[in-house]
């Protein structure tokens, strides 16, 4: 059975003290909740989250990792400077890294055998543009993007992968749950035939994109769809809550 993991992308957004208020006020509203829990936000954030959460079932994520180990980096955090905070999961290869800073698969893979290499559990986020989907790209993109992302790599034990059609995030638009279902099915065949049956079996692939409270009771109902990563509603407790208690 894989456990369903809803986690949260904060993005550029909340200050250290909104911080603070936002995960007071989710606490309570979680704490019954079943499924694994995460929060992923920006740095400056995170030594006061992992304060705010202590003793409640959320757990510390960060959006990005570098991928050296240390040195002339400006601007890069280190996998050994976020554990130090105690953070357990990384957010790598979101589609807004690929888009405005550069982000390839190649850099992907250099980030995602860091953060294995430091025990961080990497989020690994995959996904089509419209344009690729207008064209029928869908699957050689998430190949292409998967293949090379995860090149090298052995144990999955600790990955998740978060299918975001990039046309879907932050757009109101949301996959219909067929529709996610089938194309995080083709992500998983595609596992099971360069990784093997039982890497495909337990991996966790999440939905991304526009989840709110209203559609996640549907998407979580489908066979392959094992948690969500969560953009603009995780920014409200109420939301980010409605979605994890979606099973009520
Ligand atoms: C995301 O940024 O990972 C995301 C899914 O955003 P949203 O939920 O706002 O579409």
């Amino acid at each position: 059975m894989r456990k369903p993991i809803i986690a949260g992308n904060w993005k550029m957004n909340k200050t250290a003290k909104q911080a603070v208020e936002l995960i007071e006020e989710l606490k309570p509203l979680i704490a019954k909740s079943k499924p694994e829990v995460v929060v992923c936000v920006p740095y400056t954030d995170l030594w006061a989250v992992k304060d705010a959460i202590a003793g409640s079932k959320i757990k510390l994520g960060a959006e990005n990792v570098a991928w050296a180990d240390n040195g002339a980096f400006t601007g890069e955090i280190s996998a050994e400077m976020l554990k130090e905070i105690g953070v357990e999961y990384v957010i790598i290869g979101h589609s807004e890294r690929r888009q405005y800073f550069g982000e390839t698969d190649q850099s992907v893979n250099m980030r995602l055998v860091q953060a294995l290499k430091n025990d961080l559990k990497p989020i690994v986020c995959v996904g089509e543009t419209l344009q690729e989907r207008e064209k029928n790209k869908t699957k050689k993109v998430l190949k292409k993007q998967i293949l090379e992302g995860f090149k090298g790599i052995e144990d999955f034990t600790n990955i998740v992968i978060a299918y975001e059609p990039v046309w879907a995030i932050g757009t109101g638009k949301t996959a219909t749950a067929e529709d996610a279902n089938k194309t995080i099915g083709y992500i998983r065949s595609l596992v099971r035939k360069t990784w093997g049956a039982e890497v495909a079996k337990s991996l966790r692939i999440q939905y991304g994109g526009s989840m709110k409270p209203t559609n996640a009771k549907e998407l979580m109902a489908m066979r392959n769809i094992d948690g969500g990563l969560i953009g603009g509603a995780a920014l409200k407790a109420t939301d980010f809550a409605g979605i994890v208690n979606y099973k009520g």
